[in-house]
Parts: C-alpha cells; structure tokens; sequence
C-alpha cells in the first residue's frame, strides 16, 4: 500500500519540484496532458509579449536584423538539439511536423537512389502516414511497407529494396518507447536510413541521436517541450548528410543567398537548406522562452522522475481502481515506456469525459484509450496520488455513464 506519507517524502526529496513555479497552471488543476500540449510557461510569455509590443508593434521591420527573427530557426534549433543529441548545426526549427515529414522523407529517398520502398507503423500518428502517401505520389514505384499490415516487426520488412524507416522514438497511443540504438543499427545493416520522429520524446527523456547514429529526425515542441499551440516542429539531419541533402520544397529561406534575389534556386550550405518560406516568428519567440525554461534541466534527473511517475501512477490506478475493468496498455517496465501511461476500457471516453470535470485532465484516443501524459518539471508526486485518487472515484458511482450519450468533440 501507497500512502499520503510516502507521496510526501517523494515531493519532498524531488530535485526538479521548483521547476513548477516556472509555469503557469489553473488552480486546482492536475494537467496529465502535456504530451498533447504543453503547459505555458512564465517564459514562453513573457517572451510572446515582448516579440509582439517591442519587436513587432515598435521595432517593425528592422527586427528581422535588430531582433535576429531571420536566425531564430537556426538558432533556436541549436538550442533544442542539447536536449536531443544533436551537434551544433544539426537542428532548425520549422513548419510542422507533418511537412517536416515530408522534407525528411524527400530527402531520405533522394540519398538511397535505386531503392524504392520506406517502412513505417500503421501505429503511427496517421498524419506521418497521410505524408507518405503524398511522397509516394510523386514517385511511381514507390512501396510503404507498414509494420502491423504487411509484418508484425519492422525487423521482417528490411531488406536492400528499403530506402528509409520511418520510425516513432515513442508510441503516441500506448507510450511504449524503442530502443533508439539497437534499432538504428538494425536498419544501417540493411543499408537504409533511419528517421526518427521524437514527438513524444523530445523533452520527455533525453534523446541521443548522435549516440545512436541516427541519419534524420523531426520533432514536436508544443508537447513535452511546452513551445506553446502551433509551435514550429523541427528537422534534424547527421551532419554527414548534410551537404546532399536534397528536399523539394525550395523556398526562399532555404536558399544559399535569400537577399539576393537570384533566379535560380541554390541550396544553403547548411541545414537550413530544410526550410522553405517566412516562420512565424511569434511562435518561435514562444518557443525560445520555453526552451530557456529547458537550460538548467538535468535530462537525467527528468527521466528518473518521469519513470517514477509513471510508475506510481500505474500502482496507484491498479490498486485503488482494480475490478473495474481497465486494463493497461502501457508497457509495465519503466524503461519500456515514454512519459505516458494509458488505459483502455471500453467506456473510456465517457470516463475521460467525467475526471476532466472533475479537474484531472487526460485526453482519449478511439476507440477506447485513455491517455494520461506525465511532464515532469510541472507535475508532483501529490498530483498523481490526486489523479488515481479522482480516477477511483469516476469510477466507483455511475456519473460517468450519462455521458456516454454526449456528441464526441472535435478535439478529443
Ligand atoms: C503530435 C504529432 C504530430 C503533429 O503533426 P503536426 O503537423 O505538427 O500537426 C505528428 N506526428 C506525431 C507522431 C505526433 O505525435
């Protein structure tokens, strides 16, 4: 048995707790949704604030010099690539990750000539699979070979035809959490490059790219990395790759020598021949406060905590909730799983429905997940004892199965 006590001791001694003065959270509120949008940081805003009534309202156009917009995705993609392995050079911040999906995709292809096949997940976020059929639109003969239709492994489906894996870091349905070396080395051995999306891992737990010898990634930062909503994704490439990378949408900001106008279009040296058009630079401003937020984060110390989150909530959950029917579809072992643990029962939208109501905040994924994400630099030990606590009670009476009959949302 848990108790109260234990959970004290737990905040007590919990190296990352200040971190929660940082951002601003609701009264009352227990927010286990930062893997679908991160909370607003103090940081995040007041740097929102200041790009829009100094730098915009005052400073008008000379801030694309005075203020460095015109860096910002350069810059603000070094800045991230501490938290995600990468060198100096290796990461812009851009667009979203659906087109960065697409960019990477592109361009994995363009270094494989002569292969004509990617794999990927049919579990995967299905906006990565809607991008790979745009991508194979424009190349006939092009084959997606999907892990979970076409094999149950990735590992099944390699062989010398395959271009590139398309491969989520973590699971956004279940949190199960691959390993990033083992399985890089996997595809290298059938000559294929391996592109990683970090969008439930990137400031979840420290990623390594480099260490893992991975060729391209893309990422998300208005989840765990609190960018704010519709904060630009980012693009990683192995510097190795670098110089040949080739991606088809060559817009200005992409190019070699942007101010002059040339007629032609020349790749810029570096990685930021990944971006296309203007970024929107309040978001990035957003971004930049959020990631300063990020400087003084012992990644090491925010697994440890997320782990143990997680942990205590799947103890938690099944000892204050057994018998009524939720069956965790998580994996169990802490180092098996991102920051999220999720439930699934076949009332699960209703149940979600009624903890949101009542100020434990989760999301639901059809046809019957429940999902509960675990930001570590926001979120006590208290909070979880709180949340099991709110889930046990959803379930011991019947509220919950009135609203079963409700119209689902749009966002859910
Ligand atoms: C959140 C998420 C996205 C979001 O894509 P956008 O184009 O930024 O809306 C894409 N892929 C995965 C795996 C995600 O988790």
């Amino acid at each position: 048995m848990i108790t109260l006590a234990d959970i004290a001791e737990l905040d007590r001694a919990d190296p990352l707790a200040a971190f929660r003065n940082e951002f601003v959270i609701p009264d009352g509120l227990i927010y286990l949704d930062g893997n679908s949008l991160g909370a607003a940081s103090r940081a995040a805003l007041a740097a929102v604030e200041k790009a829009s009534r100094e730098e915009w309202a005052n400073s008008l156009i000379a801030s694309w010099n005075d203020a460095g917009w015109f860096t910002l995705p350069s810059r603000l993609g070094d800045r991230l690539g501490r938290l995600i392995g990468a060198a100096a050079g290796e990461t812009v911040v851009c667009d979203t990750v659906s087109v960065n999906v697409f960019k990477v995709m592109e361009a994995a292809l363009a270094l494989r000539p002569g292969r004509n096949v990617i794999v990927a997940e049919a579990s995967s976020f299905p906006t990565d699979l809607y991008m790979l059929e745009g991508v194979r639109g424009r190349h006939p003969g092009l084959q997606i070979r999907l892990e979970g239709v076409d094999a149950p492994r990735i590992e099944d489906l390699l062989d010398a035809d395959v271009a590139a894996v398309l491969v989520n870091h973590v699971d956004y349905r279940t949190g199960a959490l691959r390993d990033m070396t083992a399985f890089t080395a996997r595809i290298h051995e059938a000559g294929a490059l391996a592109v990683w999306d970090l969008c439930h891992s990137a400031g979840a737990l420290a990623v390594d790219l480099n260490g893992a010898g991975a060729d391209l990634a893309v990422g998300c930062t208005y989840k765990y990395l609190n960018g704010g909503p519709g904060a630009p994704a980012f693009v990683f490439a192995a510097s190795r790759h670098i110089p040949h990378l080739k991606q088809p949408l060559t817009g200005w900001w992409a190019h070699a020598r942007p101010f002059a106008f040339d007629l032609g279009f020349e790749a810029d040296p570096g990685i930021r021949r990944m971006l296309c058009g203007t970024q929107p630079i309040l978001s990035m401003r957003g971004l930049e406060g959020a990631l300063s937020v990020w400087e003084t984060v012992d990644l090491a110390e925010l697994r440890r905590k997320s782990m143990a989150l997680t942990g205590l909530f799947i103890d938690l959950v099944e000892e204050k909730c057994a018998g009524h029917g939720l069956e965790l579809a998580s994996p169990r072992a802490a180092e098996a799983r991102g920051s999220q643990v999720s439930f699934l029962h076949e009332g699960g939208y209703a149940i979600m429905q009624e903890v949101i109501a009542r100020g434990v905040v989760g999301d639901f994924r059809r046809p019957n997940l429940m999902r509960f994400g675990f930001a570590p630099l926001y979120l006590s030990y208290r909070n979880i004892w709180d949340a099991a606590e709110t889930l046990r009670q959803v379930l011991a009476d019947d509220t919950w199965r009135a609203r079963q009959v409700e119209a689902g949302a749009l966002v859910t």
